[in-house]
């Protein structure tokens, strides 16, 4: 049967669409992170968990997991696959399983909803007519600064996933490479009550997180590189393709 991808609320239970429900309701086998999450979910949800296999899937075992799972598609079993908060497989387990179930032929069926990135780059303020979705950086500082160095005269706004220890300690690296001027934006606890957003150039973003430390989730935005003209590459900005 089908694999199914369940967006889930990345704060704010009110975000969960109704077709996330649905499959949640009538899915036999829920892959998910954190069992333990994945059943208050459910229980905030209302949605039994009676009948159903709630199986761990994560980094640790994506690999035997994948084709153990695929046999359960193969044998006709329609699976729900959860991250911890929002959409699986951005930055979070599910790409081996996605693999697998199109190897087998299963059907992947995305149920679109909340996803830090998306939401983020949306009430930034940066430009959002193209973008480069980096997720999480090296922890290596070496590998860190390849990335970039490669990302600095990128005209995209970039997406970074931090945790907000380490912001404040990767912010005085991004304003050495892109420049203490550069626009930027970190939202914080998105769609909860102490929802935040510092839109700030990189100089003034780094000295106020140096003084006062981001509790909560990060995700961070650099604008990308100006150069003039904006590109004729797509619609201006606030336009869609449509019309
Ligand atoms: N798959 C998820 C998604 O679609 O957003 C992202 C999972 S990733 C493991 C978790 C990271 O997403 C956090 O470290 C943080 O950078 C970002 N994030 C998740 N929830 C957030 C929130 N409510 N506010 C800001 N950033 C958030």
């Amino acid at each position: 049967m089908s694999l199914y991808l369940v967006a889930t609320p990345i704060g704010n239970l009110g975000d969960v669409s109704q077709r996330a429900i649905e499959t949640l309701r009538t899915a036999t086998i829920i892959a998910a992170e954190d069992t333990r999450s994945a059943r208050r979910l459910l229980a905030a949800l209302s949605i039994s968990a009676e009948g159903k296999r709630l199986v761990a899937y994560g980094d640790h075992n994506e690999a035997a997991m994948a084709p153990r799972l695929a046999e359960d598609l193969r044998a006709g079993t329609n699976i729900a696959l959860i991250s911890e908060g929002g959409t699986p497989l951005i930055s979070d387990p599910g790409y081996r399983l996605v693999q697998a179930a199109l190897a087998c032929g299963a059907p992947v069926v995305p149920i679109p909803g909340p996803s830090a990135a998306l939401a983020a780059l949306a009430a930034s303020g940066l430009p959002v007519h193209g973008f480069i979705f980096r997720g999480f950086l090296p922890k290596k500082p070496g590998a860190r600064r390849r990335i970039l160095e490669s990302l600095k005269d990128r005209e995209e706004t970039l997406i970074f996933y931090e945790s907000p220890q380490r912001v404040a300690k990767v912010l005085p690296e991004f304003v050495e490479v892109f420049g203490p001027d550069r626009p930027a934006c970190l939202a914080r606890e998105l769609t909860k009550v102490h929802e935040t957003f510092w839109r700030l150039p990189l100089g003034e973003l780094a000295a106020l997180v140096a003084q006062e430390p981001p509790r909560g989730e990060c995700t961070l935005l650099v604008a990308g590189v100006t150069r003039g003209a904006p590109a004729d590459d797509g619609p201006p900005e606030g336009e869609n393709m449509a019309g």
